[in-house]
């Protein structure tokens, strides 16, 4: 563990690079209203308009198709007018679809396509994966899925990750989510895996922040990353430390916004929303500050009694469930709050559509290479190293043993 973070100091001169958390980021990011976001929706809808028509080749079917989609997406996401961030030149209104315009959403959007009247040419039903890149991680924190993998002998090599990659990218996946472990932690295989990869996908970073230094960020900028996101469990420094299980946890995640933003990443903040934070004065607090930092996306994750929080009563409950969807719907629709983060919760989703996981549009592949359902349901199904040596259609074969719990 030491030698590693010694060698990655040396391999990026972190210190070189003085950087203040309170220097001012020019970050290129808003969250469109007004005239900007009519703009930009109308833009998009267009573009969606021609490539249906471009599959369909029937002003008809075209039109029929993207009604089923509006009406899909807006129930999904509890409303049609969702908000519209941009970042760097590109549309975002979620971190798990693809920035428009871009091969990687033209992509995305020909699978969901594909899903309601087939198209002639090959579309990915996955939209994206997580896969964990490493078992290594200084923290301890509460709620770590990961848990009994931590810390032990890596199983997969650098050759691995780029073939596992490889194969997703080349069966035309649109997102690649990298998480661990801390894979700041194995930042030059990390670096190397994303300069080797076909540009075609978007990739994300998943982290505590750790080692998530503004010479980091820039090689993964570089390497053609194209957001982050940095968990963030309280809005109390103290706090957060505390349920991370690591002193200078908060430090480093406000100095990991700053580095990202610097770059222009696509920045979103993660929290692992537990009973004791659940109230309605919490959350604002909590978007209060998100907000002040100048992050656009705020993702709420449920805890499960999955990894260190095995056997543990961590799930939440019918109160705690409307409290949350209470301020997705406000965050997210109230003009009050429209300058507010962009909330992601998969669980006000998944109540509504069920389960976009278990293969149905992503999966996740831990840090032995299996894998499994989502980063919470533990299927471990088989072994990515295995199903690419036998050609195992891996989508298919996850799909059919499907969520558990949705
Ligand atoms: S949740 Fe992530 S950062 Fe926390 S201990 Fe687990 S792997 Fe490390």
């Amino acid at each position: 563990m030491l030698n590693d973070q010694l060698l990655i100091e040396e391999e990026y001169p972190v210190k070189a690079i003085a950087f203040s958390i309170e220097q001012a980021v020019d970050y290129k990011m808003e969250i469109l209203n007004g005239f900007k976001k009519k703009r930009a929706r109308l833009i998009i809808r267009l573009h969606l308009f021609i490539l249906a028509l471009k599959n369909y080749r029937s002003v008809n079917k075209a039109y029929k198709v993207l009604q089923q989609l509006y009406t899909f997406k807006n129930t999904l996401l509890g409303g049609s007018d969702t908000k519209i961030v941009q970042v760097n030149g590109k549309y975002y209104h979620d971190i798990y679809a693809p920035g428009f315009p871009s091969k990687a959403f033209n992509d995305y959007v020909e699978a969901e396509f594909h899903r309601i009247l087939p198209i002639a040419k090959k579309a990915n039903p996955l939209t994206f994966i997580f896969f964990a890149i490493t078992k290594k991680c200084p923290l301890q924190c509460e709620h770590c899925f990961e848990w009994d993998n931590l810390n032990k002998k890596e199983s997969l090599t650098l050759s691995d990750l780029q073939a596992v990659t490889k194969k997703f990218q080349d069966d035309g996946l649109a997102q690649i989510h990298f998480s661990g472990g801390e894979p700041m932690v194995r930042i030059k295989d990390l670096v190397e895996l994303i300069n080797t990869a076909d540009k075609k996908s978007e990739f994300y970073v998943l982290t505590s922040g750790y080692n998530f230094t503004l010479a980091n960020a820039k090689a993964l900028k570089n390497a053609g990353v194209t957001g982050v996101v940095i968990s963030l469990d309280h809005f109390d420094a103290e706090k957060h430390n505390a349920f991370r299980g690591f002193k200078d946890c908060y430090n480093d995640v406000l100095q990991a916004i700053k580095n990202a933003q610097q770059q222009n990443l696509v920045v979103a903040v993660s929290i692992c929303v537990t009973k004791s934070f659940i109230t309605w004065h919490n959350l604002l607090k909590y978007a209060e500050l998100v907000k002040s930092l100048k992050v656009p996306f705020i993702q709420l994750l449920e805890p499960k009694a999955v990894g260190h929080y095995k056997g543990k009563d961590v799930f939440l409950n019918e109160t705690h469930f409307s409290i949350l969807e209470k301020f997705y719907q406000t965050l997210n629709f109230d003009p009050a709050y429209k300058d507010y983060p962009v909330i992601i919760y998969h669980g006000y989703h998944q109540r509504r559509v069920g389960c976009l996981s278990g293969g149905d549009r992503n999966l996740y592949i831990d840090s032995d290479g299996y894998v499994n359902a989502c980063p919470f349901c533990h299927t471990k199904n088989f072994n990515i190293k295995e199903a690419l040596a036998n050609g195992t259609n891996v989508q298919a074969s996850v799909k059919a043993s499907g969520c558990q719990s949705y």
